[in-house]
C-alpha cells in the first residue's frame, strides 16, 4: 500500500536500499541547559544519504518517478541544468548511463571547458555524458521556455529535467520517503521535522505529504541567502486546495550564501566526521547542505528552541559527493 508500486521496479533496478535507516543520534549537543538544570531532546536521523553509493539522498527520492517515465516512454536524451560540483547532475548522469539514455548537462559557467575537471565532472564525463558549459548569464535562461524550446531542438532532447530536479514529480519520491517514517515510527508525533532547503521540492513534498500523527512542524534550513525567495520556491509546488502542517524556513544559518562556508562550519563538519569515524555518531556530513542542517539543529537545541524531551527529526539527503 505504501511504497508506489510504480516506482518500485525502477528502485530494484538501481538497487537502491529502501527503507533508508531511522536512526537516533546520541551526541553531547543533544543536551542543554536550563538555569542549573540538564535537559535533553531526542533526535532521529532518517538516513538518505544511505540509499544508494551515487545516487545518494534525495536526488534519489525526486528522480525516481522521472526515470521510471523516461523508461515507460523510451526516452532517448534527456537535458538537466546544474553547477560544477550539482549532487543533482552527478546522479542523473550516472542513471542515464545506466539506461543507455544519452545525457547532456548544461553546466554553469563557460570558463570550466579550459579547466581541469572537478571529481563530479570527471564522473559525468566518464559515464558518457555531454557536457555543454555556458556562461552565467545564458545559465540564468535555465527556466525561460523559449530558450528551452531552442535548446531541445538544437540537441535533439526529449526530456528536460530543471535544476536540482525540481519539478512536481520530484514530490512524489518524498511522499514515499515519509511512508518509509510512518511505518518506522508509531509512537508520539516528531515535534519538528528539519531538513535543508535548496530549491524548495524536497522541502515542498515533506510539507504537501506529513500528516499531523506524523509530525508537528516542518522547519526548512536556508542553504543560501533567500529570504522570501525560498519561501516561494516552496511555495509553487504546493496544492493550495488542501492544508498543511506548519511550516517555515530558518535563514540564520546560509553561511553566506549557497556552497559559502565559515571557519566555524567546517570546524563542525570535521568535529562530525571525526566522531563519525571513531564511531561515536553514525553520519557524515558536508558544509554545502547536511553540515548547516545539523549545524542548525545543534545551535536551536543549545539556544533552548526545543522545549525538554521534543523528538526531532533531521533529514540526512546526503551530498557526500560533492564534497570529495
Ligand atoms: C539538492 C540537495 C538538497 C536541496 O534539496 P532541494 O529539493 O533542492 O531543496 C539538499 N541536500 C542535498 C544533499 C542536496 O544534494
Amino acid at each position: 500500500m505504501l511504497t508506489c508500486p510504480r516506482t518500485e521496479s525502477i528502485a530494484t533496478q538501481f538497487s537502491i536500499i529502501t527503507p533508508s535507516p531511522l536512526q537516533k543520534i546520541e551526541a553531547a549537543w543533544t543536551r542543554f541547559f536550563i538555569g542549573e538544570s540538564r535537559k535533553k531532546v531526542e533526535v532521529w536521523c532518517k538516513r538518505d544519504d544511505l540509499l544508494h553509493g551515487v545516487i545518494a539522498g534525495n536526488k534519489w527520492r525526486k528522480l525516481a518517478k522521472p526515470l521510471q517515465e523516461f523508461q515507460l516512454n523510451r526516452a532517448s536524451h534527456v537535458l538537466s541544468f546544474g553547477g560544477p560540483y550539482s549532487n543533482h547532475l552527478h546522479a542523473l548522469g550516472y542513471c542515464c548511463n545506466q539506461l543507455n539514455i544519452k545525457f547532456t548537462a548544461v553546466i554553469r559557467g563557460a570558463y570550466l571547458k579550459d579547466q581541469a575537471f572537478n571529481r563530479t565532472l570527471q564522473d559525468l564525463n566518464n559515464w558518457n555524458a555531454n557536457l555543454v558549459f555556458v556562461d552565467k548569464i545564458t545559465y540564468q535562461q535555465k527556466t525561460d521556455e523559449n530558450y528551452l524550446a531552442t535548446l531541445r531542438k538544437k540537441m535533439s532532447a526529449d526530456v528536460i529535467i530543471p535544476e536540482g530536479g525540481s519539478q512536481q514529480d520530484a514530490l512524489f519520491g518524498m511522499q514515499a520517503m515519509l511512508d518509509e517514517i510512518n511505518m518506522a515510527t508509531s509512537s508520539r508525533p516528531f515535534d519538528a521535522i528539519l531538513l535543508p532547503v535548496g530549491s524548495g521540492a524536497s522541502m515542498a513534498g515533506v510539507i504537501e505529504n506529513c500528516s499531523s500523527k506524523l509530525a508537528k512542524h516542518i522547519i526548512g534550513i536556508g542553504v543560501l541567502q533567500g529570504e522570501g525567495y525560498l519561501e516561494g520556491l516552496v511555495n509553487q509546488f504546493l496544492n493550495k486546495d488542501t492544508p498543511h502542517l506548519p511550516w517555515h524556513i530558518n535563514h540564520q544559518f546560509h553561511f553566506g550564501g549557497y556552497a559559502k562556508s565559515t571557519v566555524e562550519l567546517k570546524t563542525f563538519c570535521k568535529e562530525v566526521n571525526q566522531q563519525q569515524a571513531k564511531q561515536d555518531i553514525p553520519i557524515c556530513i558536508e558544509p554545502v547542505y547536511s553540515g548547516k542542517c545539523f549545524f542548525a539543529l545543534k545551535t536551536l537545541i543549545q539556544q533552548g528552541y526545543f522545549a525538554p524531551n521534543s523528538k526531532i527529526l533531521i533529514i540526512h539527503t546526503g551530498g557526500l559527493q560533492g564534497a570529495r
